[in-house]
């Protein structure tokens, strides 16, 4: 429909009908609850009241789950989510190695390392946290970009025989953009030229004030190579979830985020997804991107076959039926019929992009391939 009474606007967006006109009022249209509003005035209130503006005809078939808030006396702490950001050849992978090596539970339960765009790991002292496993500033923008703001703490990983380079500053700009919180890892202080008060006055031009500085951006000093101060890392991130805060209901149907998805040979579509809240099951059956599917099997960072999966926990998932995008939202609905409902709306919405898509520039081109 090209237009909608405020009535039935302010339905669908949750609020007062009187608040609408109030707000139409202001924007100086004499508006009565009963009358229409066009389309790009409804965005407009959409907006004004802090909602995702979705196309009003679309509510009725997508899944918007930004109205659906959680009580406050149902949520519980979670994991934080930590992205490394840095200049390549910084030691980004290494990092992530060296601290994938430092999970205790890993050892006890003995599952191979799965690489699966993010895993948790329950450092020696302290709690869980969970890093996704594609490094820099693309993916953790394109993720952005596509409304999947999982990050909760990012890493900036600089070498100290290197200092500040061009994708430092970028990730900077991208981590700042995005208002997560920053701890600095000053990686390589095992080698020779390493020079970690030199990062610590390059980071000054660029406002970023870490504790040695007397800032409260905490930095630690690591190596990568020789697993220094791995521990202390992990220390500081837990240390800044707690001042985050970070909870979520475990106690409700999940949502989350799918990391990354593939069509494997022998298992068929797979997708990698990150709980948001809730706790997703076997069995339980959902809508992740254009894709619908019921969860045959859930397996976690280890190759290890598991029941269940809580929030801020990365999991395989088998049983769609099809292959999702990253950054695609993955939620969980009361029955099949809507996850075919939704699968197939949203994969309509795909299809005429595609064929309404501009032909791509050379430029574009170049981007992706960066
Ligand atoms: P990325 O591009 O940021 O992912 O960086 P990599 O993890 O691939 O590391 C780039 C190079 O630096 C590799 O040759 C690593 O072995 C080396 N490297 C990484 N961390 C350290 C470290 O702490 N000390 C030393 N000496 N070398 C490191
Ligand atoms: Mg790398």
């Amino acid at each position: 429909p090209e237009s909608i009474t405020v009535a039935e606007l302010a339905k669908r967006m949750g609020e007062k009908a009187a608040d609408l006109v109030k707000s139409l009022f202001n924007m100086g249209m004499m508006v009565t609850v009963n009358q229409n509003v066009d389309q790009d005035t409804a965005e407009l209130l959409v907006t004004e009241f802090g909602h995702n503006v979705q196309r009003v005809s679309d509510a009725d078939v997508d899944i918007d789950t930004s109205e659906d808030v959680d009580p406050e006396d149902t949520l519980k702490a979670r994991p934080p989510v930590v992205t490394i950001m840095g200049h390549v050849d910084h030691g980004k992978t290494s990092l992530l190695d060296a601290i994938r090596g430092a999970d205790v539970a890993a050892g006890e339960a003995g599952g191979i390392t799965q690489h699966i765009g993010a895993y948790q790991v329950t450092p020696k002292k302290g709690d869980p946290v969970t890093f996704l496993d594609t490094p820099g500033h693309e993916a953790f923008t394109e993720m952005r970009a596509r409304g999947a703001n999982i990050t909760d703490i990012a890493i900036l990983v600089v070498a100290a025989d290197d200092g500040l380079k061009p994708q430092t500053v970028e990730a900077i700009n991208h981590i700042k953009a995005a208002e997560v919180p920053m701890i600095v890892a000053i990686n390589k202080i095992d080698t020779a030229g390493a020079n970690a008060q030199k990062v610590r006055e390059e980071l000054l031009q660029h406002e970023i004030i870490v504790e040695a500085m007397s800032g409260d951006v905490q930095d630690v000093e690591v190596s990568a190579k020789e697993k220094t101060n791995i521990d202390k890392l992990l220390e500081a991130i837990n240390l800044q979830a707690e001042l985050l805060e970070l909870k979520a209901n475990p106690d409700r149907d999940a949502d989350g985020t799918v990391i990354e998805a593939k069509l494997d040979k022998g298992r068929g579509p797979v997708a990698t997804v990150l709980i948001k809240r809730g706790t997703l099951k076997v069995g339980d059956t959902f809508v992740a991107g254009p894709a619908a599917g019921k969860v045959r099997a859930l397996i976690d960072d280890h190759g290890r076959r598991v029941k269940e999966a809580g929030p801020a926990f990365p999991v395989e998932v088998l049983g769609l039926g099809g292959v999702p995008s990253a950054g695609d939202q993955f939620t969980v609905v009361e029955n099949e019929a809507r996850a075919r409902e939704v699968a197939e709306y949203r994969q309509s919405v795909l299809d005429k992009k595609r064929t309404t898509a501009a032909p791509m520039s050379l430029e574009s081109m170049f981007d992706k391939k960066g």
